[in-house]
């Protein structure tokens, strides 16, 4: 005879619409006033609860009764890392022991904290420790939505106040994850009230899934991780480039631009003598010109394993000079974290020590 384990609903991982017709549903089953859905709605999206035991205007019987019904996705925090600049890395342990990070980073007008959408990554960008550590497996959306709420119960309670931007940078490249990815943008959204324009999807080039953004209304961004202005430089650095060569990127980019008010941002990484050189910065003005782009310039993270060094200041202006005399807005976005290894692409680097990366272009 063969035993199935019932999955439970996680109503972390829910739509808002679904999650309240179950509820309504489950307390009209149990004789219970409508009102109950309510009242696990707002422990749900507004006090943050991480466990039905809290939801205390309940009556026992009824947290009881939640309990063997729905999953309520809570991961327990392995580690809390705080940097001296205030970034504040949280390292979660899932329920199969599976470890993933977020991190919180907080500047005098906002509070942005960076998600993780995979255990793991597969894409093996040869700048990233995430990525040379491999692919762990998929977050379900509840996975990916109990990070926020844990960062944000947690950013509350700790005099960081309310989570103002959602970036998704942390671990994994969400739009390999899209059956998770876009009912959390959904969640976050309508349950959570997140406005779309404050949350940014970032991807190294997934073209179905920028294609799928293009079509959505919600005005969520986009940040594209670039890295270099032409694919034979660019696929030493991200391995997805030779499945999806920059002119098949651009493609869809201008097709997401096209769906209107979704304004890009460029990510790219200032590598020493890499991704520097001179004549790059002239290239990629010629690459991004057409776009309502933003670029952010991001110095190169050391990681273990590679002798790479972050650009030179010098260049660094230089670069920002030549993208903005060709009428292209552009930063230099300053590390935070690094103390604490939660700066881009440093995410996992503890646990990847002395590895060597997967993938290297011969650079
Ligand atoms: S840069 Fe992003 S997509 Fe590339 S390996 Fe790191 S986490 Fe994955």
């Amino acid at each position: 005879m063969t035993v199935t384990a019932t999955i439970k609903p996680d109503l972390a991982g829910l739509l808002p619409e679904d999650a309240e017709a179950m509820l309504k549903q489950h307390f009209a089953e149990r004789g219970q006033a409508k009102y109950r859905a309510g009242q696990v709605a707002k422990w749900l999206y507004e006090r943050l609860a991480s466990g039905f035991d809290e939801m205390t205007d309940l009556p026992a019987a009824e947290r009881e009764a939640l309990k063997e019904k729905f999953e309520l996705s809570s991961p327990a925090v392995a580690k809390l890392s705080r940097s001296v600049d205030g970034t504040a890395k949280h390292l979660w342990r899932l329920k199969d022991g599976e470890l993933i990070e977020s991190v919180l980073i907080p500047t005098p007008s906002r509070l942005t904290l960076c998600i993780s959408s995979q255990a793991g990554c597969a894409m093996a960008c040869s700048f990233c420790a995430t990525g040379w550590a491999g692919y762990r497996r998929q977050l379900g959306a509840g996975e990916i939505v109990s990070q926020y709420r844990g960062a944000r119960r947690w950013a509350r309670e700790n005099g960081y106040g309310e989570i103002s931007n959602i970036v998704f940078m942390g671990m994994g490249e969400p739009l390999m994850n899209p059956k998770s990815l876009f009912p959390t943008l959904a969640i976050l959204n309508r349950g959570y009230g997140v406005g779309a324009r404050r949350i940014t999807v970032s991807t190294v080039g997934v073209v179905p899934g920028i294609l799928q953004m293009a079509e959505m209304p919600e005005q969520y961004r986009l940040a594209v991780s670039l890295h270099a202005p032409n694919h034979e430089l660019r696929q030493k650095l991200i391995p997805l480039e030779k499945k999806y060569p920059l002119p098949v990127l651009l493609d869809a980019l201008r097709k997401f631009d096209e769906a209107g008010g979704k304004r890009i941002t460029f990510e790219y990484v200032m590598i020493d003598g890499v991704t520097d050189l001179p004549g790059l910065a002239e290239e990629l003005a010629g690459v991004i010109g057409e776009f309502n782009a933003f670029v952010n310039l991001i110095p190169f993270n050391p990681i273990p394993g590679t002798d790479w060094q972050p650009s030179k200041r010098a260049r660094l202006t230089e670069f920002v000079d030549v993208l903005e005399a060709r009428g292209i807005p552009a930063a230099v976005r300053e590390s935070r974290g690094r103390d604490i290894a939660a700066a881009c692409g440093q995410l996992r680097a503890e646990a990847t020590e002395g590895r060597k990366p997967v993938q290297m272009g011969s650079i």
